[in-house]
């Protein structure tokens, strides 16, 4: 009896000493950013994140839905712009600090985005940068001056360090939020 539990306390005494130099070394570990790839899958998690499969415009190009390129950029892929738009069909890698944002917003908000990469904007868009969102449903109701929850995501996206923020009052953007990041 006495030889197992002087066995026990050693063993145990290991594995402290094992963990009282490991962790310490994970812990220490610097955060790593989370890389765009795993933004976007977490993005296509959250369920309160709408994402349309479809243009507001009505024309017919699933390759740059804001849903695809999302999907895309989830794969390790680039993202892809709309051939009607000012810079035809290119590839853009999504901006991390949007999709970081775009979680961000989840963990508040259920929110719909129209667009991403794709659509037509205006010519030196942010959208073209893969760096913009559009949203036009927030928490189930249309984004619209009348919607009080509209100038709270706009301070949200703030927050978060948008550097472009547009929405009702704003030329074109009655009827959605844009929220663009520098890069
Ligand atoms: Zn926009």
């Amino acid at each position: 009896m006495r030889t197992k539990a002087t066995t026990a306390t050693a063993a145990a005494s290991v594995t402290a000493v094992a963990a009282a130099v490991v962790l310490p070394l994970l812990t220490a570990a610097p955060a790593a950013a989370a890389s765009r790839q795993d933004l976007a899958k977490d993005v296509l998690a959250d369920d309160g994140i709408t994402l349309l499969d479809s243009h507001v415009s009505g024309n017919d190009h699933p390759e740059s839905t804001a849903e695809q390129n999302v999907i895309d950029t989830s794969e390790g892929n680039p993202a892809s712009t709309s051939p009607w738009s000012d810079v035809g069909v290119t590839d853009v890698d999504l901006s991390t600090n949007m999709l970081e944002g775009m979680v961000s917003l989840g963990k508040t908000y259920s929110y719909r985005v129209t667009t991403i990469a794709g659509g037509d904007h205006s010519a030196t868009s942010y959208h073209y940068a893969g760096t913009a969102v559009d949203i036009d449903q927030i928490d189930g109701d249309p984004v619209n001056s009348g919607n009080s929850k509209v100038s709270e995501l706009k301070q949200a996206c703030e927050d978060l360090g948008a550097v472009e923020i547009l929405g009702p009052g704003d030329a074109g953007h009655d009827t959605h939020v844009h929220c663009a990041w520098e890069s």
